[in-house]
């Protein structure tokens, strides 16, 4: 039987001003905002401060666009990377690649570079040209082979928006679990985790609505809990009345158009959080809500194009229930 996560879905989110004191600090960081809040004084600020700095450090050893980063020298020449962190991620990268039949995909750059999401030059691309950039698109293109992440074809490139978010999460949970925080909440623009309760209350969260001003709803989570959207609405640009988003069909080259406009998955690690977003919203309404049944920490709740929201089993079952 389905392990139900301990999530409770509620109708508005009401964010009581009278909990206990907290502190509370919002940078821009991974090109949104971070906002990292710890119940306490002044005492919580260090480790507050340690999580910035660590998601400082992610931000420009992941992202793939800046020279810093050794995946911009990799995807450049090819040459191989051998930093553990970074063999790690590709690794388990890899895995859900190929876990998740290729919806996920890291080696989607040369298509997201094409329709113009590096510097929101959009256009759609001529058949002919996305036919040469899918010639490079492909996991299996990238491997790890003795320790170092390797090209197998020249072409290709890697491209971590899709994971990288959800790592630096996790990874900013870490540190502050390290420096004893046992309260906090951290939201990376809606990649979010909670560490214990915000007091006596559970962490509230609320989910943006796809197409309107305001919230789809709100969430209330128990403590380590991981929650991640994707969506049409996030990045996009329209040409003739349609769409195109940010997140591509690997196996065509186009933005996803498989019946969702917005998935949010509630989990309990950050990093397969920020995976699944992607993956799923990809893979359309029915494989989506099948993945995430046969996972037992797994929940989504999923807005299609016709507006309509649906719910994984777990959610169906009973809210809260556990
Ligand atoms: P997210 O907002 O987490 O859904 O990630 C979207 C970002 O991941 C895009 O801006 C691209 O850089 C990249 N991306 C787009 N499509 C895919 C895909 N199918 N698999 C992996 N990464 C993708
Ligand atoms: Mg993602």
């Amino acid at each position: 039987m389905k392990k139900l996560l301990p999530v409770l879905i509620i109708c508005a989110v009401f964010f009581s001003g009278c909990g206990p004191k907290m502190q509370k600090e919002t940078r821009f960081i991974m090109d949104t905002y971070v906002t990292i809040q710890a119940p306490g004084g002044k005492e919580v600020m260090p480790a507050i401060e340690a999580a910035f700095k660590r998601l400082k450090e992610i931000n420009v050893k992941f992202n793939v666009l800046n020279p810093d980063s050794p995946f911009f020298e990799f995807n450049r020449t090819g040459k191989p990377i051998e930093d553990k962190e970074c063999v790690d991620l590709i690794k388990l990268s890899l895995a859900q690649c190929e876990l998740t039949g290729g919806a996920f995909d890291i080696t989607v750059k040369p298509v997201v570079e094409l329709w113009g999401f590096y510097n929101n030059n959009h256009r759609v691309p001529k058949e002919q040209e996305l036919k040469a950039a899918m010639a490079n698109v492909g996991w299996r293109n990238i491997a790890v082979k003795n320790g170092k992440i390797v090209k197998l074809k020249p072409g290709a490139q890697i491209d971590l928006g899709a994971v990288a978010k959800g790592y630096a999460v996790g990874e900013a949970v870490k540190v502050l679990k390290g420096a004893g925080i046992k309260s906090a909440l951290v939201d990376a623009g809606g990649d979010i985790y909670t560490i214990g309760t915000n007091g006596k209350k559970k962490w509230s969260i609320g989910i943006k609505h796809p197409r309107k001003e305001g919230l789809l709803g709100g969430l209330e989570l128990d403590p380590d809990i991981t929650v991640a959207t994707s969506g049409d609405y996030e990045r996009f640009f329209e040409v003739d009345g349609v769409r195109y988003c940010h997140i591509f069909d690997p196996k065509t080259g186009y933005p996803a158009k498989n019946g969702i406009i917005s998935i949010t998955v509630i989990t309990t690690d950050a990093t397969l959080a920020d995976v699944y977003s992607t993956a799923l919203f990809v893979m359309g309404t029915k494989k989506a809500l099948e993945f995430a049944n046969t996972k037992k920490t797994l929940e989504v709740i999923i807005v299609t194009d016709k507006e309509e929201i649906l719910y994984s089993d777990g959610l169906k079952e009973g809210l809260g229930k556990k």
